[in-house]
């Protein structure tokens, strides 16, 4: 059976090399092709014996995945659509953050990229899109490295967040695989704690994480302050209610010793009272060194009566969670010309043979 290149860990290709009598130098080439010269092909590893690399063809082929549109929002936000081997499609989403360079001209500070890990969702979240119609499978963890690679012709990346399509928990070995990957220092080598995992409250998760010793950051979809409602908004609630759900943040914190950021996306009418707010900041402080994201709805076609709220709700909520001191911050959502926002990756573009 072949295993794909891109879902070896340097560690793996140290062993494969002990276990075929090679030497150990041919891992740093071999990382090296792969992550600084980003080959497609093996042949284009020159650095590697030809019938190394005929050896390499075989045993790890290197399955790029195929940028079949990009789409660009005003705002800089780059949503592409990427299709793996077996021709289901995949999107990610590249948000740029701009300052100013020395001159006064425009430069790039920040370049975040949002992953999917799952194609469709199965967590049936009310107000969001991705989950709309349900999973087609689970990526391997080379399909979570490809949109990583497809990616870093517009740039290199500083940021990477696990928040496009799919629940990272739900297909935990191969996420943590491909975050290895990403991760490892002679792979692309971006640091653990500017890769944030979010999850929609899947609690074996948490324990498991928390047992890798890893450095990555955690995000946790809340989006209500109490069970009935949130067993509306978000079914995996009623597999996990939320005060099992708080006890593995709890648990996770004390463990670890990182932050845990609470996402709440305010829904007008549904999730935006004073006494939500309220009931939030009591809830939330069960979790020690929590911090809350409040982030208006971005609209979705296929719940029309769920709108954004007027900026002042969103200042009330943050009002009401600052005076209860918990650490708050109101996020804008990007990319939204480009249906590019959060929950809005539903590969709208596309025939519906793929979900
Ligand atoms: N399954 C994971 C990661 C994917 S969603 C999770 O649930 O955390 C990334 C974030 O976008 C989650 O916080 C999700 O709840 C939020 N989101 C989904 N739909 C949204 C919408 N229509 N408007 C604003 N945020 C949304």
């Amino acid at each position: 059976m072949a295993t794909p290149a891109w879902s070896v860990l340097p560690d793996e290709w140290k062993a494969f090399l002990k276990e075929r009598g090679l030497r150990p130098f041919r891992a740093d080439q071999i990382l090296q092709s792969l992550y600084r010269d980003y080959i497609t092909d093996w042949d284009q590893a020159t650095t590697l014996p030809k019938d190394f690399r005929e050896t390499l063809k075989v045993e790890f082929p290197i399955i790029p995945a195929e940028e079949v549109a990009c789409d660009t929002a005003p705002d800089g936000t780059k949503k592409l659509l990427l299709k793996m081997s077996d021709g289901e499609l995949v999107e990610t989403v590249i948000i740029p953050v701009f300052g100013k360079n020395a001159d006064g001209g425009k430069e790039t500070v920040r370049l975040t990229q949002c992953i999917s890990t799952q194609i469709g969702c199965a967590m049936g979240c009310a107000f969001c899109a991705s989950g709309s119609k349900g999973i087609v499978r689970s990526m391997r963890s080379d399909e979570i490295v490809a949109e990583v690679m497809a990616a870093r012709k517009y740039g290199t990346l500083t940021n990477l967040v696990v928040m496009g399509m799919g629940e990272p928990f739900a297909n935990y070995d191969e996420t943590m695989r491909a975050l290895k990957l990403i991760n490892a220092g002679r792979g692309p080598n971006l640091g653990a704690r500017h890769i944030t995992l979010s999850t929609c409250g899947v609690v074996p998760g948490f324990e498991r994480l928390a047992s890798e010793g890893l450095q990555f950051e955690l995000s946790v979809s809340l989006h209500a302050p109490n069970d009935e409602l949130r067993n509306d908004l978000m079914p995996v609630n009623r597999k996990w209610p939320m005060a099992e759900l708080l006890a593995a943040c709890r648990e996770y914190t004390l463990k670890t010793k990182r932050i845990i950021t609470f996402e709440y996306t305010v829904i007008k009418g549904v999730n935006d009272s004073r006494a939500c707010a309220e009931e939030l900041a009591r809830r939330v402080k069960e979790v020690p060194m929590a911090k809350v994201n409040l982030i208006p709805l971005s609209p979705v076609d296929h719940r029309p009566a769920f709108t954004t709220p007027p900026a002042s709700t969103m200042l009330m909520f943050l009002d009401v969670l600052m005076k209860n001191r918990v650490q708050t911050m109101i996020r804008r959502s990007r990319g939204k010309e480009s249906q590019a926002a959060c929950g809005q990756l539903r590969l709208r573009s596309l025939p519906s043979k793929t979900i």
